[in-house]
């Protein structure tokens, strides 16, 4: 999965994905479609960990039919787990579901 190049920290601790961080992408699907948020970075609020973690909407029809809106790039297993525990925690008010 490509992640575009903007996406140059990690979505859940803020540090910075250098060449050497291999980038783990987390992927979501959203509640309701979303046309106008395609190609854009989007802030996600969460309110019980008080984080905002922002994800990209993809504009790949062929991730779409996969069940892939929304990516958020991460800089590890654990922030990738984290993150996924998180978004699926708060899944409803988010308006995302885990891929
Ligand atoms: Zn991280």
């Amino acid at each position: 999965m490509e992640v575009r190049p903007e996406a140059s920290v990690c979505a859940w601790c803020g540090s910075e994905l250098g060449q050497r961080h291999t980038t783990l992408v987390v992927k979501a699907q959203t509640a309701m479609s979303v046309p106008e948020c395609d190609g854009v970075f989007v802030p996600f609020e969460l309110t019980k960990s008080s984080r905002t973690i922002t994800g990209f909407f993809l504009t790949s029809n062929s991730a779409k039919r996969q069940g892939i809106d929304v990516v958020f790039a991460t800089c590890s297993q654990r922030c990738a787990s984290a993150l996924r525990a998180a978004v699926q925690e708060e899944a409803d008010n988010l308006g995302l579901i885990i891929s």
